[in-house]
This record gives C-alpha cells, sequence and structure tokens, in this order.
C-alpha cells in the first residue's frame, strides 16, 4: 500500500473543502465504508495520495420526503436500509436486493454511496500483470480474449466488457431513484440511469460524478400502488457471489393486460441495466408467459456473447420471463 494523507470531514462543506484542498483532486478518495476501496488499496490498484474520511458526516439518515417518497442518505449502512420499517413496507424490492448481496458483516460496513461507487470484480482489473484498460488506459484487455465467463454481455465495447457489481444498485435502477450530488459548483441531480457508464472508449470512468463531488443522498419516487415486486439472483453458490444475472422487476397487471412494468438486470453489463426495450414491448399487453419471453428475447437481441459467458444471454431472457411470470400470477395470474 502507497502512502497516503488521512483527513476526517465532520460536514459535507469541510469534505468538499478538504478535496479541494488537494494539488490533484483526481488523487483523493472519500473513504465510507471501506469495503472496496481498502481492498483495492491493498492491491495497489487504487493509490490515492490523500484519503477524506467521510464516515462522521451527518448522511445517515432515512427521511419520508413531503411527496411521499424516500430520501436516503450516503452515509446509510446497507444492513440498516434494508431493515428500515419504511423500506421493506414501500420498497420491498430493494431491501431484497441489499440482502442478496455481500455477507451480513460486509452489510453492516458498506454504506448507500459507497454500494454506488464500487467497481468491478474483473479478476484481470485486480490482476496488476494482466492488461486492463479499466486499470491502465490504454493498455488493453486480457478479459477479451481470455477467460470471460462472468463478463458483459450489454452494452460493451471492445475495451471493456466489465460488469458493474451491485444488487442495490439494479434495484434502485428498476426504482427510477435519483442520486443527489454536491461539488463545488453547488448541488445537483442525476437519474440513477444516467449515474453509471458504459465502458466505451473510457472504461477508466465508471460514472458521471465528477472530480470534486460528492454523493450526498439517493431519493425514491412515492411507491406506485398495485406493484408487485421481486428480486431475483442467479449465481455460482446461495451466498456471498456476486450476479451471474440478476433481475428487478415490478409489475401492475389489471384484467390480463399490463399496467406497468419496470425491469433492471444485474450482471450483464458495466452499468445496471434498465431494460427499457422490454419495458416498451410489454406495456399494455396481456401478461402472458409468452408475451414475457418475447419482451426478454427482444432485450437480450443486442447481446454480444464472448468465449465463455454465451451461456448469460438464455440465464437472462429465462430468468426475466419466470420472474415476470411469478409475479403476474401473485397478481390475478398468468394466463
Ligand atoms: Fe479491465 Fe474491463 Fe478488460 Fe476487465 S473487462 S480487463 S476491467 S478493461
Amino acid at each position: 500500500m502507497n502512502n497516503f494523507t488521512y483527513t476526517s470531514a465532520t460536514d459535507t462543506r469541510s469534505a468538499l473543502k478538504l478535496l479541494s484542498e488537494s494539488p490533484d483532486r483526481n488523487a483523493v478518495r472519500f473513504l465510507a465504508g471501506g469495503t472496496n476501496l481498502v481492498d483495492l488499496m491493498r492491491e495497489g490498484i487504487e493509490q490515492p495520495q490523500s484519503i477524506v474520511d467521510i464516515t462522521r458526516l451527518p448522511l445517515a439518515e432515512v427521511q419520508e420526503l413531503p411527496d411521499g417518497g424516500v430520501r436516503i442518505g450516503a452515509m446509510v449502512r446497507n444492513s440498516h436500509l434494508a431493515a428500515h420499517a419504511m423500506i421493506r413496507g414501500k420498497y420491498p424490492l430493494l431491501a431484497q436486493a441489499i440482502l442478496m448481496g455481500a455477507s451480513a458483516q460486509l452489510r453492516n460496513m458498506a454504506t448507500t454511496g459507497g454500494n454506488l461507487m464500487q467497481r468491478t470484480r474483473c479478476y484481470y482489473f485486480y490482476d496488476r500483470a494482466a492488461a486492463c484498460n479499466k486499470r491502465v488506459p490504454g493498455s488493453g484487455c486480457d478479459a477479451v480474449e481470455g477467460f470471460n465467463r462472468i463478463h458483459a454481455i450489454l452494452g460493451t465495447s471492445p475495451q471493456c466488457i466489465a460488469t458493474h457489481p451491485s444488487d442495490m444498485c439494479v434495484a434502485l435502477a428498476a426504482l427510477d431513484a435519483s442520486v443527489n450530488i454536491l461539488g463545488p459548483s453547488g448541488e445537483r441531480r442525476v437519474a440513477f440511469v444516467d449515474f453509471h457508464r458504459l465502458p466505451g472508449n473510457t472504461p477508466e470512468v465508471d460514472t458521471n460524478l465528477l472530480p470534486g463531488e460528492l454523493i450526498t443522498s439517493i431519493d425514491l419516487p412515492p411507491s406506485s400502488s398495485g406493484l408487485h415486486s421481486a428480486y431475483r439472483k442467479v449465481r455460482d453458490r446461495a451466498s456471498y457471489a456476486f450476479a451471474l444475472v440478476s433481475v428487478a422487476a415490478a409489475l401492475r397487471v389489471q384484467d390480463g393486460v399490463i399496467r406497468d412494468v419496470r425491469l433492471a438486470l444485474g450482471g450483464v453489463a458495466h452499468k445496471p441495466w434498465r431494460a427499457s426495450l422490454a419495458e416498451q414491448s410489454l406495456m399494455g399487453r396481456a401478461a402472458t408467459r409468452e408475451n414475457f419471453a418475447e419482451a426478454a428475447a427482444v432485450e437480450l437481441g443486442p447481446a454480444i456473447a464472448r468465449r465463455d459467458n454465451a451461456f448469460k444471454v438464455e440465464l437472462a431472457k429465462r430468468t426475466i420471463a419466470l420472474v415476470l411470470s411469478e409475479l403476474a400470477t401473485d397478481d390475478g395470474g398468468v394466463r
């Protein structure tokens, strides 16, 4: 691990000030739960010059908003969020997704903001002997022609085929969340689906957070009544494993017709993948297994499989169709 300076912030303004005082903002990292950052520093993948500890910031509240939505502070721990009565009652999809991630010990440490900022678990990213455009821009990508069983099938580029590892973020993408950000120019809000980036030609940039900015909270819109929801995670072992494919789905069926559907996928792309093509193909149609399977095929149509991950295309299609069929059954019967 490299040498670095350590400072602790007590409020958001002082956190930003400590950041702005650094000669190189790109060489500063905020430390929250540390569940990914500290690992990356131990491996020498992250070598910050300065660490600003933000664990004392007053951002650990879950609050109801005047419009009936919910604001989740960036420092709310994952375990606290999953157990919160308002989240369990209004957004069970989110609670379910969080509990599918990591282990109980890690969820006790990991924060809401940190969950968004965690980096890919691509093995080549963590192997400093491997070529990796995300770790060393322009060095190549050993995953494209290498062992790529866990890698992405949607939204990839020749420069990077990594996946985003979060479960929580897949639920947030399906729930139309937004991210509140504080920076040198003030506050701004970003739709959750626009927060993470596809790799394109700059896979080293995971998110649209700018240097000098801090995530302060996540907002959830009021929960829609009548939506049945579920998070399904398919993985190699029953616990403490990242998703091969995951599906966050919410569905409302009335008289056999789909009136509302939200769908997001994990384990298939560089960002939590909102399945807009499938949603568009389902709205107003009959809630049948055939239509669910057809919508899944439409969403996975642009998928690009590599040597070892072709199975994910079929796995994603089947998981989408299965989860939606089960939700429709809960909602009055799938035909
Ligand atoms: Fe690096 Fe992305 Fe290639 Fe993995 S897939 S080796 S993270 S460039």
